[in-house]
């Protein structure tokens, strides 16, 4: 397959890295360029000056970029994809996207007679450097299994989740559960180490519990017991993602408070860490508003 890879940041890197080592022919392409021309040298990939250059005589393109609208922004001009996207192309976006503007996009490829998946990832930086994400998809059936070969080189499991949309939309929905889990994790887990008990022992019993969650059971007991805090994924994503899915709750007229709380919390932690805070970092904040350490 005739691969294109847009968009090498902390997830695409690895996620283009391992599509290249399986010997696939692939294009990248960076709005930082050295990031192109660094993983071109250590994976023999081309390094593509344009969108329309990397795309050019690709059977599939791949896109992962922080949201929909920076995708959108990359079709038109010279040096847009639109310029390089040969008919009967597939455009597989991994961006965490918003449903509304995946939909737009992909009827501007359907007038070029391209292929649309939206087809965000889960399972982090190291799902992505060991090949195990999830990939949720939204689409034609038909054109997920021509691009299949491709995403199998990063997913462990992949799920077509319905038409175009369909997986940002579940996407969306699982990160709020993710921002909910670790904001509620950490508010009681605070609350515990006041009233003097070791947050490791409240771990242990929870994860052994039903208020376990993956925030309960690695994020936390990884990155905040170590105080280790590393930053594989930005919280102003995180923010991002349950932005769409709080719009989509409300759009759906689905009664939504503890999501739209949630929501409005993470945008003030984004204002207040700033954009290249970790996700995990908002535990930092409950840990300042509560004056207490979870360690
Ligand atoms: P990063 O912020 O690490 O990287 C973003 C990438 O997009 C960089 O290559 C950056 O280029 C590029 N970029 C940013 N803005 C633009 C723009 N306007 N036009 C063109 N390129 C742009 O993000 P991640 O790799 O972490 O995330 C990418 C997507 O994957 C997001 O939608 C995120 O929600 C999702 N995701 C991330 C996960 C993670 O663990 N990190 C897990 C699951 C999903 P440059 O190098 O020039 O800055």
């Amino acid at each position: 397959m005739r691969t294109a890879f847009l968009g090498l940041g902390a997830i695409g890197r690895p996620m283009a890295a391992r599509i290249a080592n399986a010997g696939n022919p692939l294009a990248v392409w960076n709005r930082t360029s050295a990031r192109a021309a660094e993983l071109a040298g250590e994976t023999g990939a081309r390094h593509a000056k344009t969108p329309a250059d990397a795309a050019r005589d690709a059977d599939v393109v791949i896109t992962c970029l922080p949201v929909s609208r920076d995708v959108q922004n990359l079709l038109d001009g010279d040096d847009g994809l639109l310029a390089g996207l040969a008919r009967g192309a597939i455009l597989v976006d991994c961006t965490s996207g918003d449903p509304s503007t995946s939909r737009a996009i992909a009827a501007r490829l359907a007038e070029r007679g391209v292929d649309f998946l939206d087809a965000p990832v889960s399972g982090g930086v190291i799902g992505a450097e060991k090949g195990t994400l999830t990939v949720m998809v939204g689409g034609d059936a038909a054109a997920l299994e021509r691009a299949r070969p491709v995403i199998d080189c990063f997913a462990g499991k992949i799920v077509h989740c319905g038409g175009v949309g369909a997986g940002d939309t579940v996407k969306a929905v699982n990160q709020a559960f993710l921002a909910i889990h670790l904001l509620s994790a950490a508010e009681g887990l605070a609350t515990l180490v006041k009233e003097g008990v070791d947050p490791a022992k409240a771990l242990d019993v929870i994860n052994a519990s039903s208020g376990r969650s993956n925030s309960s059971m690695n994020l936390i007991p990884e990155r905040v017991l170590t105080r280790a805090f590393p930053r594989t994924f930005r919280l102003a994503l995180l923010e991002k993602d349950i932005g769409i899915a709080a719009e989509m709750a409300k759009n759906n007229r689905v009664p939504a408070p503890v999501t739209q709380l949630t929501a409005d919390i993470f945008r003030i932690a984004r204002g207040e860490l700033g954009e290249v805070a970790d996700h995990v970092e908002i535990v930092k904040l409950i840990e300042q508003w509560a004056g207490v350490e979870i360690a």
